[in-house]
């Protein structure tokens, strides 16, 4: 059995994961496939926490841009953010891990509310958490509400799990020359540009020294490699 480097981490999953070859909404064969990687971390006696994206649903953004208020169409986002929370608890509870979903807003009936010491509790107890409805607050995004809740937990890295193998120096679907980066700062991260989380987010991380993977989770046995202290993806730190 291979050991883990870490003791406590946070891994953000981006709504679009979930969705598989669909248009929309969520694949439950991808689900599955998350949750039983999700799983071989939790073998290795990790304290798992993770924040999921809702793009797969809606993304404040867009509605904004069919003239919708920015903060309303952020809560929707937020909404869809509880969405895929209450899907991968499920998924995760199927595979036999204790799972708790904790809301930024308000909603008593289906999540509990954010409270970070309980939330520690549910880590020691070897619980899996999941941070729903990201901050809780419009013109953020999951990203931001990751490294936040990261830092809160004092979780030692941020995985990102992406669909891509690792930061590009640029888009390699509109550039054939792109070249893959293996470790970089955070600090080049936001004077280069590159889109690997939203400045606020990098910008967060950056200031409080919070080192992030970005992985790709749709191979198979990345995130126990990337947990085991194994070089894969790209590592942003100092
Ligand atoms: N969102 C928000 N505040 C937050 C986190 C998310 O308003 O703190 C909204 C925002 O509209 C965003 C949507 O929730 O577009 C879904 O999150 P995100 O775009 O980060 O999802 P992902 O791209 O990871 O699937």
């Amino acid at each position: 059995m291979p050991t883990a480097k870490f003791k406590r981490v946070m891994v953000k999953l981006s709504g679009e994961a979930l969705m598989g070859d669909q248009e929309f909404g969520i694949s439950p064969e991808v689900i599955g496939y998350v949750a039983s990687e999700i799983r071989s971390i939790f073998d290795l006696n990790v304290e798992v926490a993770l924040v999921i994206g809702g793009g797969n649903i809606f993304r404040g953004i867009k509605g904004s841009s069919y003239g919708m208020d920015r903060t309303s169409a952020d809560h929707m986002g937020m909404l869809a953010t509880v969405i895929n929370s209450i899907a991968l608890c499920d998924a995760l509870e199927k595979q036999g891990m204790p799972t708790r979903v904790q809301s930024a807003i308000a909603m008593h009936e289906i999540a509990e509310p954010y409270i970070l010491r309980r939330a520690l509790r549910h880590l020691e107890k070897k619980r899996v958490v999941i941070f729903a409805a990201g901050t809780g607050n419009p013109y953020f995004t999951t990203d931001t509400a990751a490294v936040l809740r990261a830092q809160e937990i004092h979780a030692e890295i941020l995985f990102k799990a992406t669909k891509v193998d690792c930061l590009f120096d640029k888009d390699p679907e509109c550039n054939s020359d792109a070249q893959p980066i293996t470790s970089i700062t955070h600090k080049q991260v936001l004077e280069r540009e590159l889109r690997a989380m939203d400045t606020t987010a990098t910008s967060l991380a950056m200031d409080n020294k919070l080192p992030i993977g970005i992985i790709n989770m749709l191979t198979p046995g990345n995130i126990c490699k990337a947990v085991c202290g194994e070089t894969i993806g790209t590592y942003i730190g100092d």
